[in-house]
């Protein structure tokens, strides 16, 4: 089924909203592994805590990476009208789960399974 053009509009306004914050985020933490971790002396102390917070912020940026790119695969799909269907099964997914989370890739019985075999790894 096919989505209907104001839905459509409203899920391509939400994919720019979070492209927007996460290009931001990424800047972000950009700066902050650039000047505020190198630029200091290392002291002993905070070294440890230091390490931990780049590490974290690293993960961070490699996470919203990850979802910039599903977030541009998305609108691409919004543009060739193949938005909206799952990536496994190839089912609609629904249109209350795209609202919620607008770059998913897969319904929720795939995500499942998805999930499952991640985990098994
Ligand atoms: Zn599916």
């Amino acid at each position: 089924m096919p989505i209907k053009e104001e839905d459509r509009e409203a899920l391509k306004l939400r994919l720019l909203e979070l492209r927007n914050s996460l290009v931001n985020d990424v800047d972000n933490i950009n700066k902050h592994s650039n000047d505020e971790f190198e630029s200091e002396v290392p002291d002993v102390n905070d070294e440890a805590s230091r390490t931990y917070s780049r590490q974290v912020l690293l993960a961070r940026g490699e996470q919203d990476r990850v979802i910039l790119k599903r977030i541009d695969d998305a609108l691409d799909a919004l543009e060739r009208g193949e938005y909206g269907t799952c990536v496994d099964c190839e089912e609609d997914i629904p249109l209350k789960r795209l609202i919620s989370v607008p770059y998913v890739e897969r319904c929720i019985d795939c995500m499942t399974k998805w999930e499952q075999s991640q985990a098994e790894r």
